[in-house]
């Protein structure tokens, strides 16, 4: 029997299976596809953006260059120039309903506790790349990958569950759904799923124009009375988003007249289509399960939530559930768990995967046919237009700035911790490669030294000052790479250890 089943080998799943592994769970993979590549995941189907705070995530797993350089080398399998997957400043992978920010007007004083590293930006990748990268690294540290097998039956018992795939049976002591926003699992196990239903119809495809020149059909996003549509430099690919209240069946790939036909109301312009090489609808329903875990059965990624693709955060925030999920679920499995951490799963990242679709449903009020949504999206244009309207939307979507409710009077605990650099070169990212929690004991006394390696099976305790210690004196990061303690005097014992007793179990205070 396998400690963890994890149905869905998508980016989700194959990040939250390296986690298990790494924390030293058996790990099985039940994936639908016979193979990793595709065109949907290929470039320029398969383009994704991924923002500060997934970059982060990956360069604390080692994953990042690697990543990056995966994503080049598909830019220039289609022609494009490996750079252009690069993010010089945040507008290329934030925007707000297709309005780009302008980096000049972030105001960095507002946005304290950040260090400058490896991961400042976001960038580019396509599902390809990245799952690659993902399924290397989920292979090295020992997860079992099964293809071909879609899951069809999920089977609770008290102490395990029995997973159907592909005419087996599969059991272990927990299933976690990461098998996409249809997802077999949420409905097998019951899970509600609930919010609001769709206003549009969005395609991407790549197409051949008749007339390619793009003094017809700009790029970039381009709103119209009937919708949007996005044309990317990467060629014939397009996107449109049309308002037929989400009529359209999506059983069937659109064909080459709808596409003709939508194109032209959405557009408005007189663009002949001569093919379709390839197409595929998605709508704005944005819904989300009432909780992440009924039982033994979990849910993450797109499988928990949906929402529409405008302003680029699924795979973001689904990058965060499963650095959120992993190492509290390794150490349920462990028997190392303090009582209720598996449940802070939900109670962290429901509400952040709520306010993601809100984000979403905001961005399609912008959009909508009529004399409103035009005076509406003005609106939002001009404060988008102030340091502090441009602040605002970076922070909500760079990935950086959330801070979960953790208690606790410092203002970085529940916050990403900052990439502390030592002076070789070592930073917080690269300490927490091995998926541990850390203790960073800045002063010279080794004040925390003792107490720390109580857990030493479990956190990791780094001594010694940083080159920037932003007034710090100590911290206790998670192994996702949120604060769960900082400390700014001599470091206070009594709450340091509470702290840590409160997220890794073992001595009780
Ligand atoms: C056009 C478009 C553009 C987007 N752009 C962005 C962007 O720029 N940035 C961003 O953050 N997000 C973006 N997204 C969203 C992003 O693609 C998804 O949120 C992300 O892929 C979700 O990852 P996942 O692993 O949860 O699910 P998926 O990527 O859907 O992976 C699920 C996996 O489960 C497998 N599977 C399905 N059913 C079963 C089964 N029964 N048994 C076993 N396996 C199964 C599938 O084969 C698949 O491999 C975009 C989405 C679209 C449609």
């Amino acid at each position: 029997m396998h400690d963890v089943v994890i149905a869905g080998g998508g980016p989700v799943g194959l990040f939250l299976a390296g986690e298990l592994a790494l924390a030293g769970c058996s790990v099985l993979v039940l994936e639908r596809d016979d193979e990793i590549g595709s065109p949907w995941k290929a470039l320029p189907l398969g383009l994704r953006g991924l923002n500060a705070g997934s970059a982060e995530t990956l360069h604390r797993r080692g994953l990042l260059e690697a990543v990056i350089g995966a994503s080049r080398a598909d830019a220039t399998k289609v022609g494009a120039a490996p750079d252009a997957i690069e993010a010089p400043a945040p507008r290329d992978v934030s925007h707000f309903a297709g309005m780009g920010l302008d980096a000049a007007d972030i105001d960095v004083s507002s946005l304290p506790f950040r260090l400058p590293g490896p991961a400042m930006e976001g960038f580019m990748t396509s599902l390809e790349a990245l799952g690659t990268v993902l399924a290397d690294h989920a292979s090295c540290v020992g997860v079992e990958v099964v293809r071909g097998a879609a899951v069809t039956a999920v089977t609770r018992h008290d102490a395990s569950v029995v997973v159907t795939a592909g005419g087996q049976e599969y059991a272990a002591r927990w299933l976690v759904g990461c098998d996409g926003g249809r997802s077999t699992v949420r409905r097998l196990a019951g899970f509600d799923f609930v919010g609001t239903e769709p206003l549009f119809t969005g395609y991407v495809a790549q197409v051949d124009f008749a007339d390619p020149d793009p003094s017809k059909l700009p790029f970039g996003f381009n709103p119209t009375a009937n919708g949007m549509y996005l044309r990317t430099p990467f060629e014939g690919h397009l996107g449109l988003m049309d308002f037929d209240g989400g009529a359209f069946d999506r059983s069937q790939p659109p064909t080459r007249e709808h596409l003709q036909e939508v194109l032209r109301r959405v557009t408005g312009a007189d663009v002949t289509l001569n093919g379709v090489r390839r197409a595929s609808s998605f709508t704005d329903r944005a819904m989300q399960v009432t909780t992440y875990r009924r039982g033994r059965v979990l849910l993450a990624g797109d499988a928990a939530h949906i929402h529409s693709p405008l302003g680029g955060q699924g795979l973001n925030l689904g990058i965060g559930d499963a650095v959120n999920l992993g190492w509290k679920l390794a150490a349920t499995v462990r028997g190392t768990a303090p009582a209720g951490l598996l449940d802070t799963y939900t109670g962290e990242r429901h509400p952040v995967g709520a306010a993601v679709l809100d984000w979403s449903r905001a961005q399609v009020a912008t959009m909508q046919p009529g004399p409103n949504a035009p005076a509406l999206r003005r609106l939002v244009h001009d404060l988008m237009s102030t340091p502090s309207g441009t602040t605002h939307v970076y922070r909500r979507t760079a990935g950086l700035f959330h801070r979960y409710d953790l208690g606790g009077e410092h203002p970085l605990i529940g916050c990403t911790a900052p990439d502390f650099r030592y002076e070789d070169g070592t930073t917080v990212g690269d300490v927490l490669r091995r998926g541990l929690g850390v203790v960073l004991d800045f002063g010279d006394g080794h004040a925390l030294e003792p107490s720390a390696r109580s857990w030493k099976d479990r956190i990791r305790y780094v001594s010694g000052p940083p080159r920037d210690a932003l007034g710090l004196t100590a911290l206790l990061i998670r192994p996702d790479g949120v604060v769960a303690w900082a400390d700014e005097h001599a470091p206070d014992l009594v709450t340091f250890e509470r702290a840590a007793a409160r997220w890794f179990g073992g001595p009780e205070i």
